[in-house]
């Protein structure tokens, strides 16, 4: 469980990089030649070992491009931006960070919103369980960040509006951990923060997202289960399902998996809403997760023993065959058997033109929430539970 980026790899990217677009690439050159000068005077390894305040102070607040929560004064909240990836007019993207140190060491929690731009209960839910942190009476720290994909968050849409290519839209969630020299801005910008914000400050990691614009889900966590430290977490959340599957490469809790800090993701509810209810309940979750690591004292709220919690390792996808309005038969958290049916869809004459089945048993975890639909969008997700195990690299709509 090494905490070391692999700088070599960096360096050969680097090269390729600097090679491909030489003439253009003096300031990346110079850029990379200070990180690493910095990088061997502190420790070959681990540029982000220390913080480094950049000088600047934006509405008040200073501007890290590297942190280390431990050079932070004890027993306080701290409010910082980081300092993300360039723009075309030289200035960044800074994103807020907000610290929760104890007055007394311990473990370290991340939690992460806005990858997504669009989903806006899991910034809420960050906020609220922050605004709820006394750190005169904790352990540890526990840090925010909750507007990570800046440009997407501006226009609250999925998606990074990116521009380096022409108009482009980049998921930022397929991005993770990034490379501080790639060749798209979400890239550089996912490395940026990972390698220097959030890997640096984690002992574990949550990143919390909702359903997506036109695509409503319940409430539920995403994570491997058969990874103990991860399953000890998700099982302190009073929520009503769990999604026990890695998924793919690129999203962001398995970038943190991937370098030995437990993360999952939390799913609540709609995009563009704050869905009260849920949130309630993943800050409840959260903040017993915070007693399970030592960092708040106290009893544990409702966990997911006092619900009842329905585990699937796959999701079931119901494809759209026509184009026409949608609607559906089931709800959010319906069991529903193999041939039910659960949604249909009419022509613009009102004649029915699809019927749409499940092909198994399981429970409704997400809609489509955008009446209209054409061939090919995603109608319904039903988790269940698959006896010859889940596929990797399986989508959802996180
Ligand atoms: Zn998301």
């Amino acid at each position: 469980m090494s905490n070391k980026p692999d700088e070599r790899l960096d360096r050969r990217d680097f090269m390729i990089a600097s090679v491909a677009t030489i003439g253009a690439s003096a300031g990346l050159v110079a850029n990379a030649a200070s990180a690493s000068a910095e990088a061997s005077t502190q420790n070959a390894a681990d540029p982000a070992s220390a913080t480094v305040y950049t000088g600047d102070v934006i509405q008040g607040r200073k501007v890290v491009s590297a942190l280390d929560v431990q050079d932070l004064e004890p027993g306080k909240k701290h409010h910082l931006y980081f300092q993300g990836v360039e723009m075309p007019t030289g200035q960044h993207w800074y994103v807020s960070v907000t610290v929760a140190k104890g007055a007394r060491p311990g473990k370290r929690v991340v939690l992460v919103s806005g990858v997504h731009g669009d989903e806006m209960s899991s910034v809420h839910t960050v906020q609220t369980l922050m605004n709820s942190l006394d750190p005169a009476q904790m352990s540890g720290a526990v840090m925010a960040v909750t507007d990570v994909s800046r440009p997407a968050m501006e226009g609250m849409q999925r998606r990074w509006p990116n521009a380096g290519r022409g108009a482009d839209l980049i998921d930022m969630n397929r991005e993770w951990p990034g490379n501080e020299n790639g060749l798209t801005a979400p890239s550089r910008h996912a490395g940026l923060l990972f390698n220097r914000l959030l890997r640096p400050n984690a002992d574990a990691a949550i990143d919390f997202h909702t359903g997506t614009t036109g695509f409503e889900v319940t409430a539920f966590n995403i994570g491997g289960m058969d990874v103990p430290e991860v399953k000890a977490m998700v099982e302190l959340y009073p929520v009503g399902q769990v999604f026990d599957n890695h998924v793919y490469p690129g999203v962001l809790h398995n970038a943190f998996m991937d370098v030995g800090i437990p993360a999952f993701t939390p799913e609540i509810g709609a995009a563009r809403v704050l869905d009260r209810g849920m949130i309630a309940l993943f800050v409840e979750g959260t903040m017993n997760v915070l007693k399970h690591h030592g960092i708040v004292a106290g009893p544990m709220g409702r966990t997911g023993k006092d619900v009842s919690v329905f585990i699937g390792n796959s999701a079931f996808p119901i494809v759209a065959t026509e184009g026409g309005l949608v609607e559906h038969l089931v709800r959010l958290n319906d069991k529903v058997e193999p041939g039910q049916k659960v949604a249909i869809q009419r022509n613009s004459f009102g004649e029915v033109v699809a019927e749409y089945i499940s092909g198994v048993a399981g429970e409704v975890t997400g809609q489509r929430s955008d009446a209209m639909a054409e061939p090919g969008n995603p109608l319904v997700f039903i988790l269940f539970h698959k006896d010859d195990g889940p596929d990797r690299a399986e989508t959802y709509p996180e």
